[in-house]
């Protein structure tokens, strides 16, 4: 039998000041609510539970001005699922909400691209328009993970598990990564921030937070390539993703992206 997982999105958090202008480089409305969550992902299945990114912390919450519904480790935990037994994480990309959790998995070995860590240590820091998605504090911990020998930098696809692969798009940041996992209804494609929103693909409409974007572009092709469908491919940071897609329980902050979406 082909390997097969369960994936669940849980939402730790909100930005509902978001308006259309900072969603997309050509709003239709400019200062039309757009409303952006903030999820971790976790794949289920085959003797191994995968987390995908580590959500942001309270202090850079605060900081940020974003407010949490919970830490995204309280959101694991909710769907039974202990951070601190978790193996192995995913960093798609080291921006302050995906890499601000390290600390909630202190079992686990990260997988992350080596042209991602280039790049948040690189020349490209001397700027602050391009460093202001980083936290330095995020940084020291994935450096300190590289030295303590709980890091894994993948150059391209990669095999993390049976099945389930690693694929470097970029764009969005220097080395951003997105997963593709098989499952009962086909490959679902974890994009992470390499697509923002599905406006985001579906206009081709890029999300203003990027340093390529002739690169974030072709991502969206190479994306749907790897999805066995639209449906198949899930956004980082809709609002959709939770009204689409049936509930984990009763719970209204987790849903699972293995099953066919209910809703448009
Ligand atoms: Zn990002
Ligand atoms: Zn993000």
């Amino acid at each position: 039998m082909s390997p097969s997982y369960e994936i669940l999105a849980l939402r730790y958090g909100i930005f509902d000041g978001r308006r259309q202008f900072q969603n997309y480089i050509m709003p239709d409305d400019h200062a039309a609510d757009d409303p952006l969550d903030f999820l971790v992902f976790a794949i289920r299945g085959e003797g191994r539970t995968i987390v995908m990114d580590t959500g942001f912390n309270p202090e850079s919450a605060k900081r940020r001005g974003r407010s949490l519904i919970c830490t995204p480790d309280q959101a694991l935990r909710n769907a039974g699922i202990d951070p601190a037994g978790v193996r192995d994480v995913v960093l798609t990309h080291m921006h302050w909400d995906h890499a601000g959790g390290m600390h909630y998995f202190p079992a686990a070995t990260f997988h992350i691209q080596a042209e991602e860590m280039a790049y948040c240590t690189g020349p490209c820091m001397c700027q602050p328009f391009l460093r202001r998605p980083f936290d330095v504090d995020d940084v020291q911990s994935a450096v300190r993970a590289l030295y303590a020998d709980r890091m894994r930098m993948h150059q391209g696809t990669a095999e993390i598990a049976p099945g389930i692969t690693l694929h470097l798009i970029g764009g969005h940041s220097g080395g951003i990564q997105s997963i593709r996992v098989p499952t009962a209804r086909g490959h679902v494609v974890l994009a992470g921030d390499a697509v923002h929103l599905w406006g985001n693909i579906r206009r081709r409409n890029p999300f203003p937070v990027v340093v390529d974007v002739a690169r974030m572009l072709r991502g969206f092709e190479i994306l749907e390539g790897l999805a066995d469908g639209p449906d198949h491919l899930i956004p980082g940071h809709d609002p959709l993703i939770l009204k689409r897609f049936p509930r984990l329980g009763d719970n209204p902050e987790i849903v699972q992206l293995h099953l066919p979406p209910v809703g448009q």
